[in-house]
């Protein structure tokens, strides 16, 4: 980690407010907290909107109390009925152009802003380069923990720097893209760092120059049905596939994408690709293939499967949904069921996307 250009801590915004938690005797809902939407319980909520949090925050983790840090609850699953800890709700805000260097436009956002609204707000002020990544539920902060990726456009492709508080030493660094060690759906964030800092802020470059990226389904057909080939219109194309293939949270509880694609040995591969010869299968690590989670779910048989008040969405099998009052029992057994009969069926092992909580 280089150290030089720590943010500083009038660049938290709002300054100031200090914590007032909560009486750990009033429960805290944690339901409007992720959208998955399980009804559970923590002892606290704190939001982190000043510095005074942040060291809050590290004062909890080095005396041992369980606490968990969240952004918008979009990829964390409650999956216990209590958490015994204090939930930190990431809340620093504030956007901010940085200027045009190199042919790049850079802007530094808060980890607390929400992603598309960051997304919309660049491309509606002319800086076109994220269009891609709309509509990727979630806050700025979390973005590079796993790499937000969508239609062909990963965020570390548009990253300059990642903003950092570093729990055990309590102090501000800034981390280049390349220290943060992105990879597909992944970051040091996720490996060596998880859990040992927080994400204040993000810095961007966007190129000057637009690059559109059309290869995805049909992005580009549906750009030009709108009259022409311009930012504005490829992001409208990207939200109305992703409103249209995704269930929207609000409406159904959801953490999108459920499951990792597995990567699995060649030998499994050519086994399973034997008895299935229509697998999906995409180049990975040496010696491994891709396999598509979803394709694995659905000739399960599991497409629209529901246990309970929780279920394998009928119209993507990868996606595993709330209908409405799921219990996190019911999730649980559904996860575990869905594991299994892949695992009977294609010799699979498939492991949960998002951070399960309990
Ligand atoms: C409908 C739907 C569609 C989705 N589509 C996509 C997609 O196309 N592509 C994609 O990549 N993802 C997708 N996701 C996953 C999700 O949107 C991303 O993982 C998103 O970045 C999560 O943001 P969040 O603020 O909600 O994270 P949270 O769920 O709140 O947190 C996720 C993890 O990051 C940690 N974290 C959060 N904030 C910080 C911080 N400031 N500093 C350090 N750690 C932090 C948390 O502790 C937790 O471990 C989708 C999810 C849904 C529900």
């Amino acid at each position: 980690m280089t150290r030089p250009n720590n943010l500083r801590a009038d660049q938290v915004q709002p300054p100031q407010p200090q914590v007032a938690p909560v009486a750990p005797s009033s429960p805290v809902p944690l339901r409007p907290l992720h959208t998955f939407g399980l009804e559970s319980y923590a002892d606290r909520l704190v939001q982190i909107d000043s510095t005074a949090a942040l060291h809050a925050y590290a004062n909890d983790v080095e005396n041992g109390q369980g606490c968990l840090l969240l952004g918008e609850g979009s990829n964390t699953v409650f999956v216990s009925d209590a958490f015994r800890g204090t939930v930190y709700s990431m809340a620093l805000k504030g956007r901010q152009y940085l200027g045009c260097k190199s042919g790049k436009h850079r802007f530094r956002v808060m980890a607390g802003e929400n992603w598309h609204q960051f997304v919309e707000w660049t491309v509606a002020s002319g800086f076109p380069g994220l269009e891609n990544l709309a509509l990727i539920p979630g806050s700025v902060g979390a973005s590079p923990v796993q790499n937000i990726g969508a239609y062909g456009l990963e965020m570390c492709e548009v990253t300059e720097a990642v903003h950092v508080f570093d729990l055990q030493t309590r102090q501000f660094s800034v981390m280049s893209a390349a220290e943060c060690r992105f990879a597909y759906r992944d970051s040091i964030f996720k490996q060596e760092l998880a859990g040992r800092c927080v994400i204040t802020a993000v810095d961007f470059a966007l190129p000057v120059e637009w690059t559109p990226r059309l290869e995805y389904g049909d992005v580009k057909a549906r750009a030009l049905a709108m009259g022409e080939l311009k930012p504005i219109n490829v992001m409208k194309s990207i939200i109305g596939i992703r409103t249209e293939k995704l269930p929207d949270p609000v409406c159904l509880g959801n953490a999108g994408s459920f499951f990792k694609n597995p990567i699995v040995p060649d030998a499994l591969f050519q086994k399973v690709v034997a008895d299935h010869p229509a697998l999906p299968n995409y180049p990975s690590i040496p010696g491994h293939r891709k396999l598509a989670a979803g394709w694995l779910i659905e000739q399960s048989g599991l497409k629209g499967f529901n246990l309970g008040r929780v279920g394998v969405y009928n119209k993507q099998a990868l996606i595993l949904v709330n209908l409405g009052g799921g219990q996190s029992s019911e999730l649980l057994d559904l996860i575990a069921h869905v594991q299994s009969t892949v695992k009977a069926k294609f010799g699979v092992e498939l492991e949960a996307e998002p951070n399960l909580v309990g």
